[in-house]
């Protein structure tokens, strides 16, 4: 859509030809297209269900089937290829619905939901990023498979390592509390090392693109973390590599990160640099421990460090936040 103006996206809706239509609603931000994408989507296939999913859809799923009767259904959660394939399986009859787990819809009228029966403890699906080539050539649309506009001339690739969180960050969708308490997730699923390693492998096998590995290793352990850290640096990687922590590490995770790529970018969102603030938004570390890590991401050689701010924090004032640039 963005990299032609004689795109039309009725259009293309309209030929899409399926008994079930899946929309991503899962950040906050792309309500509003999400909805409109369904509206159309229902308004030029009526006998085809309308899915939506993902975490936000999974937070609102009450709010979407009262207020937008062109939504059929919501599946719930984090992890929903299992239960969305049984729906499939399922079109045309409705009475067996009452079976499809994580699944809200409607039934003469009334809104119900079948529960979170599918939330499976461990993440071990591969995914194979070669589906993006397939796809492609299904679609003999490089622009309709990429994941985002110009993608083609600045490539960044993600790994997901985790589904859940083990902070509580208090805006986020997508922490501990939030996971518990709207997806029915009780503790973090952690991708298991191996597989992580064979994605990674994967995907810089067909693409030099940056690959970031989403989600902080160390949540798993240091067991964990430097058993995969240790797994990528044998694989001789010459893409650039982004990690992501939640908390300052310790310099033998740095250095484990280090060795993963001649080119490894760490960030760290320590939101505020005033630790009363930083503390009320949920992340719990002073500023000397934050500042140690710094200096061993340097000292070990990591190419770069990015450190990210907010504002609006809660007991933030004026003062405080425009006191980030200072430091
Ligand atoms: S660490 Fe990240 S994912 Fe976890 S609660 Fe905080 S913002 Fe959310």
């Amino acid at each position: 859509m963005l990299s032609s103006g004689r795109f039309d996206p009725v259009r293309f809706l309209e030929k899409l030809d399926a008994k079930v239509y899946g929309i991503d609603l899962h950040w906050l931000v792309h309500a509003q297209g999400a909805l409109k994408v369904a509206s159309i989507v229902k308004r030029k296939h009526p006998n085809s269900i309308v899915m939506l999913g993902g975490l936000t859809a999974s937070y609102y799923w009450r709010e979407i089937l009262e207020n937008y009767s062109y939504v059929d259904v919501v599946m719930l959660g984090d992890t929903t290829e299992a239960p969305v394939e049984k729906l499939i399986e399922n079109i045309g009859d409705e009475s067996s619905f009452r079976e499809i787990p994580n699944l809200a819809w409607r039934n003469d009228g009334r809104i119900l939901f079948n529960g979170f029966a599918y939330v499976p403890e461990e993440f071990s699906h591969l995914i194979n990023p070669r589906i993006l080539v397939s796809n492609a050539i299904k679609t003999r649309d490089i622009f309709m498979t990429v994941p985002y506009y110009g993608f083609v001339k600045k490539p960044i690739v993600a790994i997901l390592t985790v589904k859940g969180c083990l902070y509580n960050c208090v805006t986020c969708g997508g922490s501990c509390y939030t996971y518990q308490k709207y997806y029915g997730r009780t503790k973090p699923a952690f991708k298991k090392p191996e597989i992580v390693k064979a994605e990674v492998e994967e995907l810089s096998g067909i693409i030099d693109a940056p690959i970031f590995v989403v989600g902080d290793l160390t949540m798993a352990g240091s067991k964990y973390a430097s058993d995969l850290l240790k797994a990528l640096g044998g694989l001789g990687l010459e893409n650039e590599i982004f990690f992501e922590v939640y908390r300052p590490v310790n310099r033998e995770i740095l250095r484990f990160m280090r060795r993963v790529s001649d080119k490894v970018y760490l960030q760290i969102s320590p939101e505020s640099p005033y630790e009363d603030v930083r503390s009320a938004f949920g992340r719990n570390y002073d500023n000397s421990t934050l500042e140690k890590m710094i200096s061993s991401a340097l000292d070990v050689g990591l190419e770069r460090l990015d450190l990210y701010f907010m504002t609006g924090l809660p007991k933030q004032t004026y003062r405080k936040a425009v006191g980030v640039a200072k430091y």
